[in-house]
């Protein structure tokens, strides 16, 4: 199903996030991940996209296999700025072959150090938005950022150049993960007053480990709130204790988002089906699951 279709039918919309397997010894696993997570009848499973290095094609066999063996809706996350335009198209129709109807077009990182590419490809998200807008035949997601982007001058421009985004044909955004709500919601007033309309999902990152999540909110722009900084400093060395409150802080930022008004909560799983598991089942009368 579209994921524009979604949005218009359900209050709100509960997907997941897994990442490809790196190697051939994994794939087995992620599988299974992917199998446990589609059993909790999610709207929507994503799956990360990283250009080169022989996985690529990891993620639209696994975009595939979600839509066509677990019967659960695909967002292939495509991203632009490592390949050509020509391979770019090579893989959509491969998608849409595939039956696949979402993407998440998105630019990619850039190597620090590494400059821009040439000869005509993809510089910015846009761009790659307004090539499937072209085609026609997908729903389009985006990504966006309520911290800002780590590259952005300043917050007013990021948005300004996500309006870019959503004006070259993009149905919905997904954030990057964030640890204070406040956060999202003086977010979604200024992409409102930019006359940013489209829905907006939040994800959310459940914290299970103390040194990864500072890595990635570095490379993610994404600031600890003092009260998660506390989560982490007392229960960083425990692991058992720090997936538990990891688990209690992602719950208890999700009832705050629909309680006020969020229409999406997208998880980012980390290919863990238990912590997944455990969010969803605080959760089921709150996202309604048992009446999905
Ligand atoms: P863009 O929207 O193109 O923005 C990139 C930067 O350029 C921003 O600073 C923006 O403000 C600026 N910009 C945009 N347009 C212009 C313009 N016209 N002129 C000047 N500056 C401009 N990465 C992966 O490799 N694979 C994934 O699967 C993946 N999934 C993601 C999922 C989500 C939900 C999120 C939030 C991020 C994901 N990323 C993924 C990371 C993403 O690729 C990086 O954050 C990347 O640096 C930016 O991608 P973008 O699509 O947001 O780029």
């Amino acid at each position: 199903m579209r994921i524009d279709t979604l949005h218009q039918n359900q209050d709100v919309t509960l997907s997941f996030e897994v990442f490809p397997p790196k190697t051939a010894a994994t794939y087995a696993s992620v599988i299974e991940a992917v199998e446990h997570l589609s059993r909790r009848r999610p709207d929507y499973i994503s799956v990360t996209y990283a250009a080169g290095g022989g996985t690529s094609h990891n993620s639209i066999d696994i975009a595939s296999r979600i839509q066509n063996q677990f019967a659960t809706t695909a967002l292939a996350h495509l991203s632009c700025v490592s390949s050509t335009r020509g391979e770019i198209a090579g893989i959509v129709e491969q998608l849409a072959r595939n039956g696949v109807e979402n993407i998440l077009a998105l630019r990619g990182d850039i190597a620090p150090g590494s400059d821009f590419p040439s000869g005509g490809n993809y510089r910015y998200a846009y761009e790659l938005i307004g090539d499937i807008k072209k085609r026609g035949g997908f729903c389009i997601g985006a990504a966006c950022y309520p911290e800002g982007h780590a590259e952005s001058r300043n917050k007013e421009q990021d948005i300004e150049f996500l309006k870019m985004k959503v004006d070259s044909g993009c149905d919905f955004l997904i954030t990057q993960m964030f640890f204070d709500n406040n956060i999202l919601y003086s977010f979604l007033y200024n992409a409102l007053r930019k006359g940013i309309d489209i829905p907006v999902t939040a994800g959310i990152m459940p914290v299970t480990s103390a040194g990864q999540i500072v890595r990635m909110c570095a490379l993610a722009n994404a600031s600890l709130p003092p009260k998660f900084k506390a989560i982490l400093d007392k229960f960083g060395d425990r692991p058992q204790a720090l997936k538990q409150a990891g688990i209690a802080y992602a719950t208890e930022q999700i009832v705050d988002l629909i309680a006020n008004g969020i229409k999406g909560i997208h998880l980012y799983t980390m290919n863990k089906p238990d912590v997944a598991g455990s969010i969803v089942s605080n959760l089921s009368g709150v996202l309604d699951i048992d009446t999905r």
